[in-house]
């Protein structure tokens, strides 16, 4: 089985990725995809976007990276998107705290969940080192490390800005556009495939965790009382589950059942959050993840973020840990709610009754000639306040005088003056707030689960080999085509080859230089699925007009007639 070392050397003497910038020194958590690993990470990105933009009927967007300080603070993330962060007093290296927790203290895997004080103890009491230089980190104070990078837009002392740390907000503002697109009709989805950064304390582990990075998101936006989902299409598909058992704090035992049998049986609480692991399981698979080194595991309760009701996420084992690659969550009316308070826009949705319906509505009609004299400036922001007041509690115009509240002052009106009623109106429908029910992707995380569950090694002729047996869909090169010698007939009919099947869609390779066998192995190293050689054989012996087309993973050659090359190849890689 492949170790992160090998994969990291591969990566780099094929080009899948590589460290950015290293003719500068470099800077830790940035890395650069080559040209095999930015064909990887394209045919992922296609596949995503087939299963959840294409297939699933949703719509994409695509938002700028760099967003104003006003959303950051309405979504709750300036506030609170930390980490804890350690810092060594003797070499001035900071460290995650929770992660020192969880690879040094047995029994804990989620460090994070306890606290910034109870970490500083655990700290102490194990007494930790600097990994960097061995000293002690017992008594350094552990704290709160907001992880977004900021920026200034425009020149100047300019407005704060911030690159996004999830691509999820830019949907999210873009709610009021997105909803007239839908018509206004829920349950809608709104996808988005792009960069995202976070200013991680300690970047590790090759691109599973760097400070830019690529996700894959999509928000479907629900009606909670009346949309289900098409559950049937998923109920079916098995999955290895990791639960949280009831009234638990660890996460209990493997449960090894089906979408539908799950949440039946209330394992996983909502069906849309189940609906979308049971489609993930089948992209997942369908790009070539190993289904024995996969599971979904569900949040612990201090584990969620804050909104979100429940949340499951896609681990992959890597390395013999296992990493989360996608997380699935329940994020309720939270964000919308947020951007509705903070903004001056509705993000809402109207949702029409079948019948209309007579509703009693508490009104007030304040007497403007009287609140103006008395209220001067004020007195339109007090009519605003009394009128939004008769709809939470009617019963305050029950006493003689209301108090409302107008930029930190409080202002007291006789009710007489606002001249409450109570009257029957018709109405025909209500304004709800959607919610929201997430699947997140990483596409980094995904693109490095492929290379090391595809990394194989065995051995051909005597010889030992490496070979990545990746899904032809994602497989950066379809084709490899060889001239066995350079020879004119050879280099003719291989010339035409490429032509034919470039210009048929495949993503073809050409090389003819070195020994057969060492191309074959540099294909194998990159995952190509079949390598097609012009041989002198096939231009004038018993069998003209054909080539050898040898397939990766089984080494096995056959022969093809040259003409039915390219709609035997294409139906192999398509199938
Ligand atoms: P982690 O706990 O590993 O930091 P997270 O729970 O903060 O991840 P989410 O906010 O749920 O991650 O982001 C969704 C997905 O984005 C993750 O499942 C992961 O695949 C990817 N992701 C998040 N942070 C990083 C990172 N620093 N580098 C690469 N991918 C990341």
């Amino acid at each position: 089985m492949a170790k992160q070392a090998d994969i990291m050397e591969l990566s780099k003497r094929r080009g899948f990725f590589f460290g950015s910038n290293e003719v500068y020194g470099g800077v830790a958590g940035f890395y650069t995809f080559g040209p095999q690993g930015a064909a990887l990470k394209r045919n992922v990105e296609s596949a995503w976007r087939d299963q959840f933009t294409v297939r699933l009927g949703n719509d994409e967007i695509e938002a700028p990276t760099i967003m104003p300080e006003a959303v950051f603070e309405a979504s709750g993330h300036l506030e609170g998107f930390d980490d804890m962060l350690v810092e060594c007093a003797e070499c001035g290296q900071s460290h995650r705290a929770d992660h020192l927790i969880e690879d040094n203290v047995a029994g804990i895997e989620d460090a994070e969940a306890l606290g910034l004080e109870a970490v500083g103890e655990l700290i102490a009491e194990h007494e930790l080192e600097c990994p960097a230089c061995s000293a002690s980190l017992a008594g350094e104070p552990v704290e709160d490390f907001n992880l977004m990078f900021e920026t200034s837009i425009g020149p100047g002392t300019g407005q704060p800005g911030y690159m996004r740390p999830e691509t999820a907000q830019g949907i999210f503002v873009e709610f009021p556009r997105l909803r007239e697109y839908a018509r206004g009709q829920l349950p809608f989805g709104v996808t988005q495939i792009g960069p995202a950064y976070r200013n991680e304390i300690s970047p590790r582990r090759g691109i599973i965790r760097v400070r830019e990075f690529t996700q894959a998101e999509l928000e479907q936006f629900i009606d909670p009382e009346e949309d289900e989902p098409p559950l049937a299409t998923v109920e079916d598909v098995s999955v290895t589950l990791y639960p949280v058992p009831e009234q638990e704090s660890e996460n209990g035992e493997y449960i090894e059942t089906t979408i539908g049998a799950a949440v039946e049986a209330g394992t996983i609480a909502s069906p849309w959050v189940a609906y979308f692991l049971g489609i993930a399981q089948e992209w997942y698979e369908r790009v070539g993840v190993d289904m024995d080194r996969f599971r979904f595991r569900q949040h612990l309760p201090g584990e969620r973020a804050h909104y979100a009701s429940d949340c499951w996420d896609a681990e992959a084992e890597i390395s013999g840990n296992w990493i989360e690659i996608a997380g699935f969550a329940y994020r309720g009316d939270y964000d919308l709610s947020k951007h509705g308070k903070y903004s001056d826009e509705r993000f809402t949705v109207f949702k029409r009754y079948d019948e209309p319906q007579t509703v009693e509505k508490a009104v007030v009609d304040p007497d403007m000639s009287a609140l103006g004299p008395k209220f001067g400036g004020a007195a339109a922001q007090i009519a605003d306040e009394l009128t939004a007041l008769a709809e939470r509690d009617p019963s305050a115009f029950d006493a003689e005088t209301v108090s409302v509240e107008v930029d930190g002052e409080r202002y007291t009106v006789e009710s007489d003056i606002a001249n409450f009623s109570v009257e029957e109106q018709t109405e025909s429908g209500e304004h709800i707030t959607p919610h929201v029910v997430e699947p997140s992707f990483g596409v980094g995380r995904t693109v490095y689960t492929l290379l090391e569950h595809a990394y194989s090694e065995d051995e051909v002729d005597g010889e030992e080999r490496t070979y990545l047996s990746l899904a032809p869909e994602v497989a950066p090169t379809d084709v490899a085509v060889f001239p066995l010698v350079k020879e004119d007939s050879l280099l003719g009919l291989s010339s035409d080859i490429l032509r034919e099947l470039r210009s048929s869609g495949l993503s073809v390779t050409y090389d003819e230089s070195g020994s057969i066998g060492r191309r074959y192995r540099r294909q194998d190293e990159i995952g190509t699925a079949f390598c097609v050689t012009v041989d002198r054989d096939g231009i004038e012996g018993d069998e003209p007009n054909t080539v050898t087309v040898r397939e990766r993973d089984t080494a096995a050659q056959v022969r093809v007639p040259a003409s039915e090359l390219n709609t035997e190849l294409s139906a192999l890689l398509r199938s």
